[in-house]
């Protein structure tokens, strides 16, 4: 089979590797397609430590089971099926203390072990879950992001009503809006760098919408919430971006710190000034099983993977992927890779 091998920082091959043989408790499953993550794009430039190479990249997989190892029950050829790509180890003090997101142990499909950047993956069925077989490829690509999402609106839990401030309109922060649009929020002001990113977020529904470069974000925020949002949520990683939007927090405010900020980054906040407004500072990383609430929302339509998915490319465009990633904002919200497709069809930009 073809997969696309990461040997470490922009050293990526595309190699013939044998079918992986489903263990027993495995599915082998024929990749249909796989979402290119930002995390992917950051670890193929050496950002992030995450991957141990060599390693298929890969944890955004929507695919169809070919065969199952021994003891799988659940699943037969054929089914439709995305991951989850996180496998606890179920033994460290954390797993065995109902915490297993916390695991010391973890493997994690597309990282450590290999995953969907090639045409077969072998996983635990137990990280599969089925999705109905005339499921979208743009829907079956998006899930496992979007599962991560409703974690988070899980987490954050916002009564009826409330006013949002939502920085970043990539894939991650648009699926936050349409969330957050059904969650009957009273006005939802999205802020983002990028004009065609500005846009769609207005189509998906945002109240106001607002690059914080050409205008000013304050005056904008409290002009129709005067004495700030309920809710801060950052879909950016930028902590330029959450050290602007803080202070537009209400009090009694919560802020969710959902995108990915470069370790090295220091927010400058005063604790005081938190206490003094009685703010919240929540989190959602490693989320818990939400693969199937985001199965069920894209099959009603509550989510359009269509309107995120911008981009389907073959496998050898993997590194142009990620180029694109950084560089193609404009063009690609959301790519992902069909391992299937000749390396000569041009699908993508
Ligand atoms: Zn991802
Ligand atoms: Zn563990």
């Amino acid at each position: 089979m073809k997969a696309a091998v990461f040997l470490g920082p922009a050293n990526l091959e595309i190699r013939e590797l044998p079918v992986p043989e489903p263990q027993a408790g495995e599915v082998l499953i024929r990749v249909l397609g796989c979402g290119v993550c930002g995390t992917d794009a950051h670890i193929y430039r050496g950002e992030v430590a995450n991957a141990r190479p060599p390693v298929v990249l890969g944890h955004e997989i929507f695919g169809r089971i070919e065969s199952c190892g021994p003891r799988v029950r659940d699943f037969g050829p054929g089914d439709q099926v995305v991951v989850d790509p996180f496998i606890p180890c179920g033994s460290c003090s954390f797993c065995r203390s109902g915490e297993p997101r916390f695991c010391s142990n973890e493997t994690f499909i597309g990282y450590n072990r290999n995953g969907g950047f090639a045409q077969f993956v072998a996983v635990p069925a137990s990280n599969a879950y089925a999705l109905g077989s005339d499921a979208r490829f743009e829907d079956g690509v998006l899930t496992e992001t979007l599962s991560t999402v409703v974690a988070g609106l899980h987490k954050l839990a916002p009564p009826p009503g409330r006013t949002f401030l939502l920085l970043g309109a990539g894939a991650v922060g648009l699926l936050w809006n349409q969330l957050l649009r059904r969650s009957l929020s009273a006005a939802l002001i999205q802020t983002e760098l990028i004009p065609e990113r500005l846009q769609r977020a207005r189509e998906l529904g945002a109240d106001r919408v607002l690059s914080p470069r050409e205008e000013d974000l304050e005056a904008s925020v409290r002009t129709l919430c005067p004495e700030g949002v309920d809710y801060l949520i950052d879909a950016t990683g930028s902590t330029e971006a959450v050290s602007q939007a803080l202070p537009l927090l209400k009090k009694g405010g919560t802020f969710m710190c959902f995108g990915i900020c470069p370790a090295e980054e220091r927010l400058p906040l005063s604790l005081g000034w938190f206490y003094q407004r009685q703010l919240t500072f929540l989190t959602s990383r490693r989320p818990p099983r939400e693969m199937g609430r985001a199965i069920r929302l894209l099959e009603q339509g509550a989510v359009e993977g269509r309107k995120l998915v911008t981009g389907r490319l073959p496998l050898e465009r993997i590194e142009e992927a990620f180029r694109l990633f950084f560089e193609g904002k404009d063009r690609q919200l959301k790519m992902a890779i069909d391992p299937w497709a000749p390396a000569s069809l041009r699908l993508g930009p």
